[in-house]
């Protein structure tokens, strides 16, 4: 199982229980000059396949499903040529069909794997709770599962050493030569409290960036990318085995 880009419907009907669903969920967006518009897509994805794959070499059978192609967008961002702007309400109606067909399959699982920042599924998600109490959901913002900083000089927020790094690794053709890289270089509020992120709005991207990175890619390679990757992906499948693995009624102790 594992990737449904390789499944047909002889490999479904034959194949294991599969216990669980992975969403990748990323954005159509500029990422600085030089990274690819679907990034967040392709980044969330791929590090849901390295995750399944590991799990599925501990025994668990899981489904990673085609990446959501659009996210919440910041303003600013959206008045930028092929920004793709998706609703909450969009979202939410999306996952209720995702998983309303799962269960349908006899999946009670999903684990979202978020890449883009301004995706926040916590509401919606309380709200499936709620309506398809039989049904669980885990959130996973794959960027933030190990501490980035022992892997990076500067991870940065958008497009920067991090996100930089790991497109190196797995997707080299879409990162443009190091002279076409922006600065990232990232301007700050005029509010203490929202700098030291104390309260929060929107940011407007086009007035905190001039090339839409937030974080410096200078020092982004593809070692740095695929060393992450792994320990992204290692933590990602232990709880995919944990997950897929727990019995509803036990979660807790
Ligand atoms: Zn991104």
């Amino acid at each position: 199982m594992t990737n449904i880009d390789a499944l047909s419907w002889s490999d479904v009907k034959s194949s294991q229980v599969v216990r669980m669903a992975i969403l990748p969920w990323g954005a159509t967006e500029p990422h600085n000059l030089h990274l690819s518009y679907s990034t967040d897509n392709l980044l969330s994805r791929a590090v849901s396949l390295d995750a399944a794959t590991k799990a599925e070499a501990q025994g668990v059978q899981t489904v990673v499903l085609p990446a959501i192609p659009f996210g919440s967008q910041n303003p600013g961002q959206t008045d930028l040529p092929l920004c793709i702007h998706m609703r909450v309400e969009t979202q939410k109606a999306i996952l209720y069909d995702v998983v309303s067909s799962l269960k349908r399959s006899g999946i009670n699982k999903l684990l979202i794997m978020n890449g883009h920042g301004g995706n926040t599924f916590n509401g919606v998600v309380r709200d499936l709770a709620v309506d398809f109490p039989d049904f669980l959901i885990a959130i996973s913002d794959w960027y933030k599962v190990v501490d980035s900083r022992s892997f990076f000089t500067e991870p940065g927020d958008h497009a920067g050493e991090l996100e930089t790094s790991m497109m190196l690794h797995y997707y080299p053709e879409y990162v443009k030569p190091k002279e076409v890289y922006g600065t990232g270089t990232t301007r700050q509020f005029t509010i203490s409290g929202l700098n030291k992120r104390l309260f929060w709005l929107p940011r407007n991207w086009q007035r905190v960036s001039d090339d839409t990175g937030i974080g410096n890619p200078q020092h982004a390679n593809a070692e740095k990318g695929k060393l992450f990757a792994d320990a992204v992906s290692t933590v990602v499948a232990e709880f995919i085995c944990d997950f897929a693995n727990a019995d509803p009624d036990k979660l807790y102790c």
